[in-house]
């Protein structure tokens, strides 16, 4: 029998942590619980989850905060922030800070259940079947290793967030081919659907070029096509 996928709640409010624990299990997933920022990082490093939701407003610590940390501590868990307000900076500010994904409160149990599924699932998701080896070659100083999902920069490792991770892997093995911002959030968010979300991919992509562009700017590898949206530029860096 395939083993549980465990989902880590941080939320300081009982009663929605209650609800939480009650549908996600009875959708087939454990729960653990923290009720502080603290106590949520701890757990986060030390239980291995495989995802957490990740309240924003928590004593001794802010949600931020604690995804910062495990970002740092080199943590790639998938990370749904709780967001309180509609507010589009705390959304953003989530996702700069490494989250994979956020969702406002108050929220309908069927769309987060449904958000914690994507997650999971393209986490779990096994690297493009069209590579033959796990070492794909992106160019001279670019390379991915599929099978342990990590990327190398002039032979150093990158640390990268799943989300970046996916979105890197998924424009590189189909590389010059521009691709929508709803094209991304479908093939790599896996949601059926887009509204302001497809935000999310403009601060993926600004993010994955901070980690592996020399000149974020003036970017070689994830290149806008203007109006269109992103592709993988080989060509260029054979150029330069
Ligand atoms: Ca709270």
């Amino acid at each position: 029998m395939e083993q549980k996928k465990t989902v880590l709640i941080v939320e300081d409010e009982k009663n929605i942590v209650d609800i939480l624990r009650f549908n996600l299990q009875r959708d087939g997933y454990a729960t653990l619980e923290a009720y502080n920022g603290e106590d949520g990082l701890s757990k986060a490093l030390d239980e291995n989850p495989d995802l957490i939701l990740l309240d924003v407003m928590l004593p001794k610590m802010n949600g931020f905060d604690v995804c910062q940390s495990i970002r740092k501590q080199g943590c790639s868990v998938p990370v749904i922030i709780l967001t309180a307000r509609e507010e589009e900076t705390d959304k953003i500010l989530g996702l700069e800070i490494g989250a994979d994904d956020y969702i406002t409160k108050p929220f309908s149990m069927r769309e987060l259940i449904a958000r914690v599924g994507a997650n999971i699932r393209r986490t779990a998701m096994a690297a493009p079947a069209a590579m033959a080896g796990s070492l794909l070659a992106v160019t001279d100083d670019l390379s991915i290793d599929t099978d342990a999902r990590q990327v190398f920069r002039d032979g150093h490792p990158v640390e990268l967030t799943t989300r970046e991770y996916e979105l890197l892997s998924f424009l590189a093995v189909h590389p010059n081919k521009v691709y929508s911002r709803a094209d991304l959030m479908e093939q790599v968010w896996n949601y059926g659907y887009v509204g302001d979300d497809a935000r999310a991919v403009d601060v993926t992509v600004r993010r994955l070029r901070e980690k592996i562009e020399t000149d974020p700017a003036n970017p070689q590898y994830i290149l806008t096509r203007r109006g269109a949206g992103y592709y993988f530029s080989t060509r260029d860096a054979v150029l330069t």
